[in-house]
């Protein structure tokens, strides 16, 4: 009998949740000699969701719900999911049924062949505007390009199931400032892709927009490349190069010829233009020292308040989780 947790993060979902346990529970009923079981997290939800989570565990045997101390972000809340998984392996859903779960019983199936990480593969991104396809090809372009050692998966998502030995080795790395899909594609072991449509959101509105994309997409080339810094260094390299070809231009002009070579339009461009290239210059060593600076402090990645109606203290961060102790209120 194989064990499979669902970890499903929430953040404000409190309409989907009623209908996500049975949509789910209808196809993973079917799938012969595997035991499902959930694990909600409650992404410091301003509205309902905890308390849907509260009658949805009280209801289910198989339901374990953690609601974290804020809203920490889903990759955040997916890491707290895979902490307390325990299955033999994890299927990540989101709870706005975007992931179909007719799915899952491939996974598994997959899974039994031996592959240890199965991805869910968007097929089309038609439903989503020009703007977000742009950037998403644009970001996969500049990731290919740059990460060298291994290569980010184009349009997979966190709709994947993994086996215990990839969850294990993201319990590893601890690191802050998470990306999540590109820890996935470092830890390695085997992949396959699955592809399957994303469905319309069930009910309520999405958390992204165009900014929060734009910092994911910042936080993934800062975390997986330093090729950015390589590239400043190379175009100050360039310029400085055919800047000293200009400068024996015009000193030639100068003592050959007494011309003093036409000055504002030729220095305004030049200092606007290396103005320009040593703010961005030093706005990309910011995003790396903002890293460092985020985890050179070491805090923990997320804080469980409540699990299943008990309130969690933590007593040591390295330990994160001091399980089953209540506090008096
Ligand atoms: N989510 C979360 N914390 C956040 C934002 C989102 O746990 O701060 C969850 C959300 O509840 C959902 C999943 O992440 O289950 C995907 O979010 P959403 O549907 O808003 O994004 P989209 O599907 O539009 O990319
Ligand atoms: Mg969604």
């Amino acid at each position: 009998m194989d064990k499979i947790t669902i970890i499903v993060p929430c953040y404000n979902e409190q309409e989907v949740i009623e209908m996500f346990y049975p949509a789910v529970q209808k196809h993973v009923k079917k799938i012969p000699d595997c035991e499902f079981n959930y694990i909600f997290v409650n992404d410091g939800s301003r509205d309902n969701t905890l308390e849907k989570l509260r009658e949805l565990s009280a209801a289910h045997d198989d339901v374990t719900y953690l609601s974290l101390s804020r809203n920490f972000g889903k990759e955040s809340a997916m890491m707290a999911g895979i902490d307390y998984s325990d299955g033999d392996a994890v299927i990540i859903m989101d709870a706005d049924l975007q992931h179909p779960p007719e799915k899952i019983s491939e996974m598994v199936h997959w899974w039994r062949e031996g592959y240890d990480d199965v991805c869910g593969k968007r097929v089309d991104r038609a439903g989503e505007t020009w703007l977000k396809r742009t950037c998403a090809n644009i970001f996969y372009a500049v990731m290919k390009k740059f990460s060298t050692s291994y290569e980010m998966q184009r349009d997979v998502g966190d709709f994947r199931l993994l086996d215990r030995r990839c969850i294990e080795a993201l319990k590893l790395m601890r690191e802050n400032q998470r990306f999540t899909k590109g820890l996935f594609t470092w830890v390695g072991y085997n992949k396959k892709e699955i592809p399957f449509e994303v469905q319309p959101r069930a009910a309520g509105t999405t958390t992204w927009n165009f900014l929060a994309l734009f910092n994911l997409a910042m936080k993934g080339m800062t975390s997986f490349t330093t090729a950015p810094l390589r590239l400043m260094t190379f175009l100050g390299m360039t310029i400085s190069f055919f800047a000293m070809i200009y400068m024996f231009f015009v000193l030639t002009m100068a003592l050959l010829y007494g011309d003093p070579v036409a000055g504002y339009p030729t220095l305004m461009t030049v200092i606007l233009f290396l103005g320009g290239m040593q703010l961005s210059a030093l706005g990309i060593i910011g995003e790396y020292l903002g890293q460092i600076f985020h985890e050179s402090k070491g805090r923990p990645i997320y804080l469980v308040s409540e699990m299943n109606g008990k309130r969690l203290i933590y007593k040591s961060q390295f330990v994160p989780i001091e399980r089953n102790t209540t506090l008096r209120d």
